[in-house]
């Protein structure tokens, strides 16, 4: 038989975990009006609940999301369900500082939140508990999962040497300015290039030596084009690079001051001094190329011409 004293004692087990339990506890009436703040919520706060109690908790934190958080309160009230509020959604409904030593990772706390409906005596919906979570772990290991996917999918992109788009990502593009062309008709210019001998550079100052020049070339490309141009090692000491709103004139002007200035640069390879050189070849993108690989191979063709040609020059494709 249940006795005063037991409802009393059960009433202050209740309350011991409500203030000791590690999430905020916040009960509400239908009025806004605070009735429980708990101890979590007064030690992120700051804030004492004897300061709080009958008080509206809009009026009390004007900085909270009032519309949003009254919406979701009002259909706790209305059809007495649950409602949710994920991290992903909202990083926080309450500004707290995150103290967390272990995480140490986010100034804020992210949190979830669970908003459920209270009966009182009357076996009505009298108040609403909203149970505030902190999820800063899980959004902080979330966010370092997501930035180690999109840095493992960059290097997929790269190539390791030159930190230029490896083929297929370069490929992958190829095949979307082609498709861009077609519903935008913007110029779009293809170079390719190739070092000029370079079996005698590997052959005469070791394989090293070959990859500081192939590095160098690359870093030359960089720094010539413009940054929406996009450029790719296409294989061993070859490259291409699309140039966007650019006619096959504005390619050749391009491709002729890359040229020299590849020419222009002096390898030190352990005190031997040489000198390289690249041979250019130039498509401009055309309704009449039927698939990207024809932008492709024509740019590819014009360098071929280029090396019959005598190396060290820039060819525009003519059909
Ligand atoms: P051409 O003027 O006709 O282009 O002559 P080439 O000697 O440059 O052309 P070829 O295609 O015969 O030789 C390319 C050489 O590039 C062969 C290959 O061993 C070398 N190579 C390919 N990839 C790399 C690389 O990553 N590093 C180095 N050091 N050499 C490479
Ligand atoms: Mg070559
Ligand atoms: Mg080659």
């Amino acid at each position: 038989m249940a006795s005063l004293h037991d409802d009393i004692s059960e009433m202050h087990l209740l309350l011991g975990i409500i203030h000791n339990v590690d999430v905020g506890l916040v009960v509400l009436d239908r009025e806004h009006r605070i009735k429980i703040w708990n101890h979590f919520m007064w030690n992120h706060s700051g804030i004492n609940p004897s300061t709080l109690t009958d008080r509206n908790l809009f009026e009390s934190f004007p900085e909270l999301p009032e519309q949003w958080l009254k919406k979701k309160l009002d259909t706790v009230f209305l059809l007495n369900n649950r409602s949710f509020s994920s991290w992903q959604q909202r990083p926080y409904i309450m500004k707290f500082n995150s103290y967390n030593p272990i995480t140490g990772r986010s100034e804020t706390m992210y949190q979830n939140m669970t908003i459920f409906p209270l009966m009182g005596v009357s076996g009505q919906t009298e108040y609403v508990c909203l149970m505030i979570y902190d999820a800063t772990d899980a959004a902080m290991d979330e966010q370092a999962l997501e930035a180690a996917n999109s840095e493992l999918d960059r290097l997929g992109r790269t190539d390791g040497l030159t930190g230029l788009l490896n083929r297929r990502a370069w490929e992958e593009c190829l095949h979307n300015e082609y498709k861009r062309f077609a519903r935008s008709r913007q110029n779009a210019t293809l170079v390719m290039f190739d070092i000029d001998h370079f079996k005698k550079v590997n052959d005469t100052y070791g394989h090293q030596a070959g990859d500081e020049v192939i590095r160098q070339v690359a870093r030359q490309l960089q720094e010539s084009k413009r940054e929406v141009d996009i450029g790719g090692r296409y294989g061993g000491e070859e490259f291409c690079v699309i140039l966007l709103d650019t006619d096959s004139q504005g390619g050749e002007l391009f491709a002729e001051r890359l040229r020299k200035a590849v020419a222009a640069l002096t390898f030190d390879w352990e005190g031997q001094k040489f000198q390289c050189t690249i041979s250019l070849g130039i498509s401009q993108l055309t309704p009449e190329q039927p698939a990207p690989g024809t932008w492709l191979e024509q740019a590819d063709k014009a360098l071929y011409q280029s090396k019959e040609g005598g190396r060290n020059r820039t060819t525009i494709y003519l059909d």
